[in-house]
């Protein structure tokens, strides 16, 4: 049994939304609809998807912003997000100005329910997805890691990407708080992990164990 996982990057700031769903049952879940919630849209309709969920590594803006839109057109959808990064979700116009990006706050749709640290996420009768809490970019930031005998897949989030780690100059960031994060929750992953982060390009768990100079 197979997953499907489609991943792109959205407006305003490239986030990489990915949409991940059960070959057989076509449940999905959309990871960061950062934006472009038009193109989100299509491709569940094209793919005839039950979206259960939309969650969240974390609420800084430029992950979130597709967010009620995309809920609005899936009714049954749950909105999730780590309860620590709540007030920077509660206030995405306060973080839209600070980038100098439009936004028309009267269409938020509140957060549905709250993701848990080590909860696991069903995907179907596919696999499962863990939710690893990685605070240190935001409070709130967590993963997801998809890991089976098929799969060994992270969502990192703005937290770990390839050959760099996320900033921690925003609200409440904490550089500490997001080296220790790596170290004693993402490191440990099988070294095939595929990581998709939350902007740029892929990368595996040995290349950034081996060669990202804020982990060595
Ligand atoms: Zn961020
Ligand atoms: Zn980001």
């Amino acid at each position: 049994m197979a997953i499907v996982i489609e991943t792109f990057p959205v407006y305003p700031l490239g986030c990489n939304c990915s949409i991940v769903s059960c070959e057989e049952t076509k449940e999905a879940i959309i990871v960061d609809p950062g934006g472009d919630e038009n193109k989100i849209l299509q491709y569940v309709s094209e793919n005839n998807l039950k979206v259960k969920q939309i969650i969240h590594t974390h609420a800084h803006f430029d992950h979130c912003l597709g967010t009620s839109n995309v809920a609005k057109h899936i009714p049954g959808s749950k909105i999730r997000l780590h309860k620590d990064d709540l007030e920077l979700y509660d206030h995405l116009d306060i973080q839209c100005r600070a980038f100098g990006i439009h936004y028309d706050m009267d269409e938020v749709k509140p957060i549905d329910d709250f993701l848990e640290d080590t909860e696991i996420l069903s995907l179907g009768k596919s696999s499962n997805m863990e939710v690893i809490h990685t605070p240190g970019h935001s409070p709130g930031s967590v993963c997801f890691s998809i890991q089976s005998s098929e799969y060994r897949i992270l969502f990192s989030g703005d937290t770990l990407f390839a050959g760099s780690i996320g900033r921690t100059d925003l609200w409440g960031g904490d550089y500490t708080s997001i080296i220790k994060s790596i170290k004693t929750r993402l490191m440990h992953l099988d070294d095939d992990t595929v990581i998709i982060p939350g902007h740029g390009e892929k990368s595996v768990i040995y290349n950034e164990k081996k060669y990202n100079p804020y982990i060595n």
